[in-house]
């Protein structure tokens, strides 16, 4: 064991080394700070694909991050196996006085850190935690009664109303590099000793925002042929990107990106709150649908075969590049849950194994509104006409055409459902179990 006391800054989906909270509270603490990350296997063996694209980039984050640690004469160190693992060899090989790391929200990384800080306290080690991938978490929007808002609107309001430059203000951690913890150079482990692949497609969208696109955000966002969102859904997921400078920018420029930056904190707050959303309706009364659950036109829908252009185009975007835009998210989860009356956690768990931005609060959150079941959902009554969303959002055919080649040849498969018989059929489902 090392005689020199350090303090562990745990690295976890907050992968940056600027305006991190909690590495700068490590670097104040007056002890060297080892920065740590851990491919945790509780996480890695459920993950199907071996060349996962999350992996891939996170293992990127990792060498780019141990670049800039190496100015510093500093390493990240990285473990393979459980937290639980980790810090048993951590706190053998090192004497550590201290773990910081930031919050979150979900609840297997709630169950995670509150058995880590109790393995810690019975060696005496603290264990702290800070805010940092959210603006206002847990109880910080709260109604006037003093109760969480389940309404996006009000809650929105309530958030604008409430937020202050100091709650957006960066962390100046460039000011204490100098307190990282001294070591010999080390290579993070490969991709390979961890039991993956390099991604075949590793085309990641830009960490830094596209100016010129936040500001016509407003105007471009719901045409998915357009360049006309930000692509820093990854960013924020992992944490490659700093909420509190985005934030700065967004209000600069448009209030609608604020807006959906705002949403993606009403997840994150929802799932705090009511942890029951990620295996149950929000409204308990959904979970009594009877869903048809037809395993062969579920495949169907994952492969991009239903027979409407704008179903297969956003399918096939989403299995060749592990993104998809917002607009046609909405229309294949409506289209998924209403069509075809398959459960909308089927499809939340086939968009959890591809998308590359897949964050647990915000995938749950637009599949319980896409299926009506959600707080703040669409009526369930409101059932998305793929050919009238085609019209209004790619009227020129361009996004289909470029998914989706063959749709207007005679290769192309005939639609898996008439619209009009799908459609009344799903309010009759959905009406009888709600009336129960
Ligand atoms: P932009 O449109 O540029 O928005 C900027 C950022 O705001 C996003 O990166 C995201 O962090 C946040 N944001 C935007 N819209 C939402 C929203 N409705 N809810 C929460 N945050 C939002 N978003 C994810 O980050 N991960 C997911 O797994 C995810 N799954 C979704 C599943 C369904 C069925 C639906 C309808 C939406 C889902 N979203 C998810 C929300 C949204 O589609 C994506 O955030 C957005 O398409 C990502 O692209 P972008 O980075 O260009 O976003």
């Amino acid at each position: 064991m090392s005689a020199e006391i350090v303090n562990i800054c745990w690295f976890r989906r907050d992968l940056r080394l600027e305006d991190q909270a909690a590495l700068y509270h490590a670097l104040k603490s007056g002890k060297p700070v080892l920065p740590v990350f851990v491919f945790d296997t509780d996480i890695l063996d459920d993950l199907f694909d071996k060349a996962d694209r999350r992996i891939t980039f996170i293992h990127n984050v990792l060498k780019d991050m141990q670049h800039q640690l190496r100015n510093y004469g500093a390493n990240i160190e990285v473990f393979h196996g459980t937290p639980a693992a980790a810090f048993a060899h951590w706190t053998k090989k090192y004497s550590v006085g201290a773990v910081y790391t930031t919050h979150d929200y979900e609840p297997y990384a709630r169950q995670r850190d509150a058995a880590i800080a109790k393995q810690l306290a019975v060696q005496g080690i603290g264990f702290f935690q800070f805010k940092d991938q959210v603006i206002l978490e847990k109880n910080e929007v709260l109604k006037d009664n003093g109760e969480p808002y389940t309404v996006f609107t009000p809650y929105s309001r309530k958030w604008q109303s409430i937020i202050t430059p100091f709650q957006l203000k960066s962390y100046p951690v460039q000011q204490y590099m100098h307190h990282l913890f001294k070591a010999a150079a080390k290579d993070i482990p490969s991709l390979a000793s961890i039991g993956f692949k390099p991604a075949a497609d590793q085309d990641f969208p830009s960490s830094t925002p596209d100016e010129a696109i936040i500001s016509h955000y407003d105007k471009t966002r719901d045409f998915p042929a357009l360049n006309g969102t930000s692509r820093l859904g990854v960013h924020l997921r992992f944490g490659t990107i700093s909420i509190r400078k985005l934030m700065r920018t967004a209000m600069e420029l448009n209030q609608i990106y604020v807006n959906e930056l705002v949403w993606r904190e009403f997840y994150q707050m929802i799932i705090w709150h009511y942890p029951h959303v990620v295996h149950s309706s929000f409204k308990p009364q959904y979970d009594q649908i009877v869903w048809r659950n037809n395993e062969a036109e579920f495949k169907r829908w994952c492969e991009g075969q239903t027979g409407y252009p704008i179903v297969d185009a956003g399918m096939r975007e989403l299995n060749t590049t592990g993104y998809m835009h917002n607009r046609v998210r909405m229309i294949t989860a409506s289209f998924l849950t209403k069509h075809l009356l398959i459960d909308w956690r089927w499809g939340e768990a086939y968009f959890g194994q591809q998308l590359l931005d897949y964050d647990l609060a915000a995938n749950n959150g637009g599949w319980q509104w896409a299926a009506g079941s959600g707080c703040d959902a669409a009526p369930y009554f409101r059932v998305f006409n793929p050919t009238l969303q085609t019209q209004k959002f790619d009227k020129d055919l361009q996004y289909i055409r470029k998914w989706v080649p063959e749709f207007d040849s005679l290769q192309y498969v005939h639609p898996m459902v008439s619209h009009e018989v799908a459609r009344k059929r799903a309010l009759e489902v959905y009406g009888k179990a709600l009336k129960k």
